[in-house]
């Protein structure tokens, strides 16, 4: 941490912020030039945390040097490998996580679980419990939805990843499920990532509509400091003043986050767009983009899906991205060396 104190702050005024730093357990350097002073203070994170200098008088600036997210935060080049089965996220190749928003009933489930198998996909997903704007829309099967798609894994030999709303639930949906997703809503539910960080199961964290790349970060934190080295992160858009889509899919957080974090990033497409004519445009362009996944909504009805069927693409549009994505993921040789 560096302090940058106001070029007129008396002796008095600095011998107060070193004070106060060498109180927490700091080590401080002063330095003296361009008329200014600055204070480097070096320590743990849990005693620069613990410090407040900003606001103290004669204090002009504190800057950090390191991320608030230790665990998060890139330690080695590449990406951490998810392991969930025989899916190895993050681990060069895309993976394609298919199926419906919300599980509406085995027979709908299963079929479209065995098309998406049979077009490439290595994951399914779908909502049992389901996080809605209206109270008075379709909420999802609850346990009923994870029999389902635990008889769609049996079916397919496909893991599946669906969303726990609320920390009472976690227990039951870990109990089912191969990947535990935190969906938009609840990216800052705190205690929700904290039950998460206690699972064995890989998490999926999805981005909060409004959420900056450290607010992100810094609940993945959340899971990983519970003791759940397993988190993927999802893009999946952000709410912004364009109109001409459900969100804006915020494609320039993938560099970034590679810049800053180990973390497996997925892409959808699907919330992002909100349209199924715009899904594969978007789905490719996070492909290019270095997505280590796609999270897609797939229906064989989508007209008369309980939700979201009008971002929900057609089995034969899937089968469509999935070969599209292998083409451009093998011309932008997305391999785990090219990646870095
Ligand atoms: C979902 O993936 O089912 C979902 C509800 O997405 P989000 O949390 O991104 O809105
Ligand atoms: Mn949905």
């Amino acid at each position: 941490m560096i302090i940058i104190l106001r070029p007129e702050a008396t002796e008095q005024e600095i011998e107060r912020v070193e004070g106060l730093a060498r109180e927490l357990g700091l080590k401080v350097h002063r330095a003296q030039g361009l008329g200014r002073t600055t204070l480097s203070l070096g320590g743990s994170e849990k005693d620069l945390r613990a410090a407040s200098f900003e606001g103290l008088p004669g204090v002009k600036e504190v800057r950090r040097v390191t991320p608030p997210y230790p665990l998060a935060q890139r330690r080695s080049p590449g990406t951490m490998v998810v392991r969930i089965g025989e899916v190895a996220l993050g681990g060069g190749g895309v993976t394609l996580i298919a199926g419906p928003c919300s599980v509406e009933g085995r027979e709908p489930m299963i079929s479209i679980a065995e098309s998406v198998a049979s077009h490439g996909a290595t994951m399914l997903r779908g909502g049992a419990f389901k996080p809605r704007t209206s109270p008075y829309a379709f909420q999802g099967l609850g346990l009923e939805g994870l029999k389902i798609l635990a008889a769609a894994r049996e079916k397919t030999g496909l893991p599946f990843v669906t969303e726990v709303v609320d920390t009472e639930s976690v227990s039951l949906v870990e109990e089912w499920a191969d990947v535990i997703q935190v969906g938009a809503r609840n990216m800052q539910n705190f205690s929700l990532l904290q039950r998460v960080g206690k699972s064995s199961r890989p998490a999926l964290l999805k981005r909060g509509p409004s959420a900056t790349l450290d607010d992100l970060l810094l609940s993945a934190e959340y899971i990983l400091s519970g003791g759940n080295e397993n988190v993927i992160l999802c893009e999946r858009g952000v709410r912004t003043f364009a109109d001409h889509a459900r969100n804006t899919l915020d494609l320039s957080i993938l560099p970034a986050l590679r810049e800053r974090t180990h973390l497996p990033v997925v892409v959808d497409p699907s919330h992002a767009t909100g349209r199924r004519d715009f899904v594969i445009p978007m789905a490719l362009a996070a492909v290019a983009a270095g997505a280590d996944g796609l999270m897609v909504e797939v229906h064989t009805d989508p007209e008369r899906a309980l939700s979201d069927g009008a971002q929900s693409l057609y089995p034969e549009q899937f089968a469509h991205l999935s070969e599209e994505t292998q083409k451009l993921a093998a011309a932008l040789r997305y391999d785990a060396v090219s990646k870095l």
